[in-house]
């Protein structure tokens, strides 16, 4: 029943359902990726240690589609070495993080778990060895012309073999290198190096392609590991709401929170881009990896709103959700984006509008006025606006809407991952994560997400989006 509406879709830019890593409804991942039996050895903690010393390198979206559609197997190298040097990084900084937070939110079971998976993550990755290489396969690999005006000699440096950076400005680094305030703008350097393309169209050896198979593999496995985080660390919040320790402080946890979704949404756009960059060659003109680069706005919203729409009628069993206007001031308004981002968005945001309307005029209506979207093209920005008359926030929840976990919904659905059902059994509203996790979504690649109401009226909810794709990812 429910599925047949949610999966007739559009065919072009829908392949993001197979990388719906948005979903913060997943269930967690089965015992072969949840880290059963395995343990935190001290030289583990040390060598995190190490690694949260680095600063995380912003990827922006012009860089992610640089390998073009087709990379060569050279080109899948430099991403796999970038990929396994950065996500060690980010993945070290949240473990240091999850294990010192204030308020003893670090003893909650739930949370301790998260930082295990994160733990464990970062020890598969920095166990993977890298392939010996032959000189003239480095050579290939490593331009030695364009590189050497890139390095930027630190102290006593000394080159680690097959890695295009140097020992100083990479935790891979063979010396105790203490932190360098340097070290930020040489790893910039040296990102933007991995993501120029190995033009090269030679025949690589088997070693490289093997390194590659080895590390999609491991973010597969990872990925898979991570699918629980949400639902897990929604969890651990409710145990210290419940525990001696709480104290009614918003700040401290909504700031950890968000910094902990966004740096999710970075780690996971990385493996997600590198997992589909290196399955996926060649198959669609208008992909690279998870980005669209030719995303259609009005078809990516039209798709949302239908499954909106559809779970909508699902919950409050209507014969016809309210109906839904789609508006725009051009005809096709294309631009590069990840397409379930964007659907993310907008679905989380017109199943707001929908629950608003139909709990103000109540089940039994005849009618409903209509939900409005409008999208505008601008030069710089492409905004879309979502306009209800349900009723409106009053305006001493307008700054609680953004906070996680808040919600008006009467019944919260459960926490527990119902494995029996997909991904797409999204609750109408209960989990409060709806508002805060789409702005995060936005704010991801420079955009931002507003709500203004008038209470008694309704809701208008405007979504901004970079259309110039340069911004960096936000890292803190
Ligand atoms: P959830 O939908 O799970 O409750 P959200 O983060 O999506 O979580 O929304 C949080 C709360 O904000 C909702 O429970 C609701 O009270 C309020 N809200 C959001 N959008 C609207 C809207 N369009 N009209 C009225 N209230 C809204
Ligand atoms: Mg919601």
């Amino acid at each position: 029943m429910l599925s047949l509406r949610v999966l007739i879709r559009p065919s072009r830019c829908t392949r993001w359902r197979r990388y719906n890593h948005t979903s913060p409804y997943t269930p967690p991942a089965d015992s072969t990726t949840s880290g059963a039996g395995w343990r935190e050895t001290p030289a583990l903690t040390e060598k995190i240690s190490h690694y949260s010393h680095f600063p995380a390198t912003g990827v922006s979206l012009q860089q992610m589609v640089q390998f073009g559609g087709y990379p060569s197997d050279g080109t899948l190298f430099r991403a796999s070495q970038f990929i396994v040097e950065e996500l060690p990084i980010r993945l070290a900084h949240r473990v240091k993080e999850l294990e010192s937070l204030p308020l003893h939110l670090s003893d909650m079971p739930s949370i301790n778990r998260v930082k295990e998976w994160y733990a464990q993550s970062f020890d598969e990755l920095t166990s993977i060895p890298l392939p010996q290489l032959s000189d003239s396969v480095r050579k290939k690999l490593y331009n030695p012309s364009k590189r050497a005006k890139l390095v930027v000699p630190v102290g006593n440096t000394r080159p680690k073999s097959g890695l295009g950076i140097q020992a100083e400005q990479s935790p891979l680094g063979e010396q105790d290198d203490v932190y360098n305030p340097n070290v930020n703008r040489i790893r910039s350097q040296a990102t933007r190096q991995y993501f120029a393309t190995v033009e090269d169209d030679i025949q690589w050896p088997p070693e490289v392609q093997r390194y590659n198979r080895v590390v999609s593999h491991a973010l597969q496995r990872i990925k898979a590991r991570h699918d629980g985080v949400v639902s897990t660390m929604a969890q651990g919040v409710l145990e210290w709401k419940s525990s001696k320790f709480y104290q009614p402080d918003d700040d401290v946890l909504q700031g950890f929170l968000d910094r902990f979704y966004m740096s999710r949404i970075g780690i996971r756009m990385l493996i997600g881009q590198h997992i589909a960059i290196n399955m996926d060659r060649g198959i669609r003109d208008d992909y690279v990896g998870i980005i669209c680069t030719n995303t259609n706005v009005k078809e990516i919203a039209q798709a949302a709103i239908d499954n909106a729409r559809f779970i909508c009628e699902d919950w409050y069993g209507l014969y016809e959700a309210p109906k839904v206007l789609l508006h725009s001031n051009a005809e096709n308004i294309n631009f590069m984006y990840v397409p379930g981002h964007l659907s993310h968005m907008i679905f989380e945001i017109v199943k707001n509008s929908l629950r608003a309307v139909v709990e103000s005029y109540g089940v039994d209506a005849d009618e409903y006025p209509p939900v409005k979207v409008i999208i505008a093209q601008g030069d710089e920005d492409i905004a879309i606006k979502i306009t209800d008359e349900g009723g409106g926030i009053p305006r001493r929840a307008s700054d609680k809407v953004w906070t996680y976990m808040y919600t008006t919904a009467k019944e919260t659905p459960s926490l527990e991952p119902d494995v029996s059902h997909s991904d797409f059994k999204a609750p109408m509203a209960g989990y409060g994560y709806g508002l805060p996790v789409s702005r995060l979504y936005a704010r991801y690649f420079g955009g931002d997400l507003k709500l203004i109401s008038m209470e008694g009226y309704g809701t208008d909810v405007y979504l901004h989006l970079n259309r110039l794709s340069t911004a960096a990812e936000p890292l803190s």
